[in-house]
C-alpha cells in the first residue's frame, strides 16, 4: 500500500509531467543478469503485459515541480500558484520497482523542475537511476531529462544508467525562447547535447572494440519543441529538427502542441489550444525528412512556410509537383516509389521485391495493402488513371478529400451500429 503521503505527490508530480511528450521508448537492448528484475529487448523497453491482454506503459513523472526558473509556458514555472511537491530519491525508486513488479509500467520517464540549481537536481536524478541499475538490478527501460547546466560528470554518469536522455529545445527559435523564457538560451541545451552525441559514440565504438565496455545512453538522445506558444512557422520549426537529426544524431524530436495554462498576454489566449492536426502533420512531416528522402524545403518552403492542415504533406508535394508523375512501379527507382501517395515505405520495398518476377498490374498492388484509391492517381499503369489523367492537382485533391470522408462516414456508420 502506498503512503497518503507519497499518493499525493504521485498525484501532483504525475499530473506535472503530462506536457513532456517525449516519452515515448527507443531502441535499446538491456539484457537481465545475476537474476535482476525486468529486460529491455527489441523495441526498446519491457514488455509487460496485464493480465487481460493490456501492455503497460512508463511510469511519467517529475521529481519535483518545484523550479528555481520562471518559463511562461510552462505549469511549474515558479510564479506559477500551484501544489507544489518533490520526491525523495528512494520514493522514486520504491515507486518504481512497486510498479513494475505489479507489471503497472514497463519503465521509467523522469523529469524535473529545477530545483537550487542544476547540478543539484541532475545529481538526485543520477542517483536514482544508479540506486534502480546497481541496487535494485532493475534492467526496465530508463528516460532521465538532462538538465541543462549540470556538468559533464554528471551527464556522463546519466548515460551509464539510463537507456535515453533528453533535455529540451522548448521554443523552436532563440527569439521565441528569448519571449517565454528571457533566462535561458539555446545554447544552454545544445551544449550538452553535443556533449552526450560525443559520448554516444565513442560508446559505441568501445563496444565494437569490447563487448564488456559499458552502455551509453542506448536509445540514444531525443529533444521536445513547444508549438504554437510563439508564433514560429512549420518551415522554421522543421528545419531545426532536421538541424537537430543531421548534426546532434538525435534519435526523436517531439513536437508538443502548447496547451494554454496562463493569461500571459505574450501567450495565445486560454482556450485557444494548437490544433491536435498540427502536431500530427509535423510528425508526418518529420517522417517523410527521416525516412523517406525529403528534404525539408521540399515539404515547406519560403512561399508556403506552414503544412497544409486539410492533407498530408507527402500528398501536398505530389500535387505540387505533378510533373513526377505518373510513375511505371514496375520500372522506377524505388526512392520514387516511396514518394508516392499511398505507397508507405514497406509496400515500396515489397514491390520491388515482387516485380522481379512479374509485371504487377493494380490488382498486385491491392493485394499488398496499398492505398489505392490514393495511390491510382500517380500510377502510370493503372486504368483508372487512363481516367483521370486530365484532372488538376486541385480536382484530385479534391476527388481524395471526398474518397476520405465518406470512408469516415461509412466507419462512423459501422461503429454506430455496433450499439
Ligand atoms: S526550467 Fe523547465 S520546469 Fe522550470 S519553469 Fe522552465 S520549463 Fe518549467
Amino acid at each position: 500500500m502506498l503512503k497518503e503521503r507519497v499518493l499525493q505527490k504521485l498525484e501532483i508530480l504525475s499530473d506535472a509531467a503530462k506536457y513532456d511528450v517525449s516519452c515515448s521508448s527507443g531502441q535499446s537492448n538491456r539484457k537481465n543478469k545475476d537474476k535482476g528484475l525486468g529486460n529491455s529487448s527489441g523495441s526498446g523497453i519491457c514488455h509487460s503485459f496485464t493480465e487481460d491482454g493490456r501492455c503497460v506503459a512508463l511510469l511519467k513523472i517529475l521529481l519535483t515541480n518545484h523550479c528555481i526558473f520562471d518559463c511562461a509556458y510552462c505549469v511549474s514555472r515558479k510564479s506559477n500558484d500551484i501544489k507544489r511537491a518533490a520526491f525523495t530519491v528512494d520514493e522514486v525508486v520504491d515507486l518504481t520497482i512497486g510498479f513494475y513488479r505489479r507489471n503497472y509500467i514497463e519503465g521509467l520517464f523522469l523529469s524535473s523542475g529545477i530545483f537550487d540549481n542544476p547540478d543539484y537536481t541532475m545529481e538526485r536524478l543520477v542517483r536514482i537511476a544508479k540506486k534502480l541499475r546497481l541496487e535494485q538490478n532493475f534492467n526496465g527501460y530508463i528516460h532521465l531529462k538532462a538538465i541543462p547546466g549540470a556538468s559533464d560528470e554528471l551527464l556522463k554518469e546519466a548515460g551509464i544508467y539510463a537507456d535515453r536522455l533528453s533535455l529540451n529545445l522548448e521554443m523552436p527559435t532563440e527569439q521565441g525562447l528569448k519571449l517565454l523564457a528571457p533566462d535561458k538560451s539555446h545554447k544552454d541545451v545544445i551544449k550538452p547535447m553535443q556533449y552526450l552525441k560525443t559520448e554516444i559514440a565513442g560508446h559505441k565504438e568501445e563496444r565494437k572494440a569490447n563487448y564488456k565496455a559499458p552502455l551509453f545512453a542506448p536509445a540514444g538522445q531525443s529533444t521536445q519543441m513547444v508549438i504554437g506558444a510563439t508564433k514560429e512557422s512549420d518551415l522554421e520549426i522543421l528545419g531545426m529538427a532536421d538541424y537537430f537529426y543531421q548534426q546532434m544524431n538525435m534519435r526523436r524530436v517531439y513536437y508538443s502542441g502548447y496547451v494554454p495554462i496562463s493569461h500571459d498576454n505574450r501567450l495565445p489566449s486560454i482556450g485557444t489550444p494548437v490544433p491536435i492536426i498540427r502536431e500530427n502533420r509535423l510528425y508526418q512531416a518529420d517522417w517523410l525528412i527521416r525516412y523517406y528522402g525529403f528534404n525539408v524545403n521540399e515539404i515547406v518552403g519560403f512561399n508556403q512556410p506552414n503544412l497544409d492542415l486539410d492533407i498530408d504533406p507527402k500528398l501536398g508535394w505530389a500535387l505540387r509537383n505533378m510533373n513526377q508523375f505518373p510513375v511505371d512501379i514496375n520500372r522506377a527507382d524505388i526512392e520514387l516509389i516511396k514518394r508516392i501517395p499511398g505507397i508507405g515505405f514497406l509496400s515500396a520495398q515489397k514491390i520491388v521485391a515482387a516485380r522481379k518476377f512479374k509485371k504487377l498490374v493494380p490488382q498486385d498492388l491491392q493485394k499488398m495493402g496499398i492505398a489505392y484509391s490514393r495511390a491510382k492517381y500517380f500510377l502510370a499503369f493503372s486504368s483508372p488513371f487512363l481516367l483521370h489523367k486530365d484532372l488538376t492537382a486541385l480536382q484530385i485533391k479534391d476527388h481524395i478529400l471526398d474518397t476520405q470522408k465518406s470512408k469516415y462516414q461509412n466507419d462512423f456508420s459501422n461503429q454506430l451500429s455496433l450499439f
